[in-house]
């Protein structure tokens, strides 16, 4: 028989993590609930498990987490990963894994949000200086590492303004200088990217979007090289971060079917893609997939696909003619987080945010994720939405 590692990616998912000889010959891992877990022996008691894989306390590990993880490992080829109860815990444990006072940090420009709230707020708080840098800088990273740069942390691309940087270019320069290099992946789930075999120590993800797929998770995760992964879990037990067993359970049923969802997810977006590059209004479509999006050819290099999410950029339109528009879409919703199986739309701002490439005299930008309905019916609620807008705004 041939290794695991021979098989394709959608045999591989089916598979991940499932032990039915340990769990009554259930086919899914069911939600362990456990926060006491009992020892047999005084022995068993006594015995240290310095490696946290037996470990009897339901916060440092269950066989919900143990398997998740170990799913999450294998997928994107890590030793192993670290489940966290939400995909900023996520980044924001991996961060303090590796800072301390006096250090420095570099983050991309194009980080998400609540990332940078964190470096801006509870790590200039605690001493450590965070530098923001354009996306697209790749082995131009080298300038800004100081001597006291710890960690070069990327996202790519970008989930609002969608730019691919340059990952292999700006892996290897951090690491030459013995930076730790994490990336936020949540866009390729995993499966479109495989950052750790580019030269990054940890890749990060809000498991809430597409491994749990179905808006009704927040999960985490971690996935570590072997000398990243014992400090990345230290802190998680000492900060106490978890995730609960519900939403492991989601993670790794969402796993199941991840790679088919991505696919009808992909091809659904790159359909919207394409009608909203022909509207009127549209200066510009940005998807990785598409030209005009800052970093294509390193998507085409890097990427063995696309997910749902992107954006379009609008000839600057009056709020009264946007509020017409989405007010009256009847499949896309208005709502923070994606990766669920419902189409969302949302209207936004980088410029309020980005420091290092300023995001300014640009357009109206929508931001969208192709859920799973049908494509057709989606333009068609697109398209009446286009109609209203023009009539609102002449
Ligand atoms: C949503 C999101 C997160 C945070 O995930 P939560 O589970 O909501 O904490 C992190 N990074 C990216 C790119 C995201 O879209």
């Amino acid at each position: 028989m041939s290794g695991d590692d021979d098989r394709r990616e959608a045999t591989r998912l089916a598979h991940l993590g499932r032990d039915p000889a340990g769990h009554a010959g259930a086919v899914s891992i069911p939600p362990y609930r456990a926060s006491t877990i009992l020892f047999q022996t005084l022995a068993e008691l006594e015995a240290r498990d310095p490696d946290y894989t037996g470990v009897r306390y339901g916060r440092l590990g269950t066989p919900s987490s143990h398997a998740f993880e170990t799913a999450m490992a294998e997928l994107e080829g890590g030793h192993r990963a670290v489940a966290c109860g939400s995909g900023l815990s996520a980044v924001t444990t991996a961060l303090l894994a590796f800072l301390k006072a006096g250090d420095h940090l570099l983050m991309t420009d194009s980080a998400y949000g609540p990332t940078r709230e964190f470096c801006d707020g509870e790590l200039a708080r605690f001493g450590v200086q965070t530098t923001y840098y354009d996306p697209l800088i790749g082995a131009g990273i080298a300038s800004l590492i100081r001597p006291e740069t710890r960690v070069v942390f990327l996202e790519s691309p970008g989930s609002v303004t969608f730019e691919v940087q340059d990952v292999p270019a700006i892996a290897a320069a951090a690491k030459a200088r013995g930076c730790t290099v994490m990336i936020d992946n949540t866009w390729a789930a995993g499966v479109y990217l495989k950052p750790l075999s580019l030269g990054v120590d940890i890749s990060i993800q809000a498991a809430t979007k597409y491994v749990g797929g179905h808006a009704d998770a927040n999960l985490g995760v971690a996935v570590c090289t072997a000398e990243a992964w014992r400090p990345v879990k230290d802190t998680a037990v000492r900060l106490g971060v978890a995730a609960g067993s519900e939403d492991l359970f989601l993670g790794l049923r969402g796993l199941r079917t991840l790679t088919v969802r991505l696919e009808r997810h992909q091809a659904t977006a790159l359909r919207l893609a394409e009608w909203l590059a022909r509207q009127p209004e549209t200066l510009r479509v940005l998807h990785p997939a598409f030209p005009d999006c800052p970093g294509h050819a390193l998507w085409k290099r890097d990427f063995t696909g696309a997910s749902g999410l992107f954006a379009v950029e609008l000839r600057p339109q009056p709020r009264a003619a946007l509020a017409a528009m989405l007010d009256g879409l009847a499949l896309f919703g208005m709502g923070y987080s994606w990766g669920g199986f419902e189409s969302l739309i949302l209207p936004q701002n980088p410029g309020r945010i980005r420091t290092a490439v300023p995001w300014r005299d640009r357009g109206t930008l929508l931001r969208l994720h192709a859920g799973l309905e049908d494509a057709d019916d989606l333009i068609a609620d697109l398209d009446r939405g286009f109609h209203r807008l023009r009539r609102a705004a002449s």
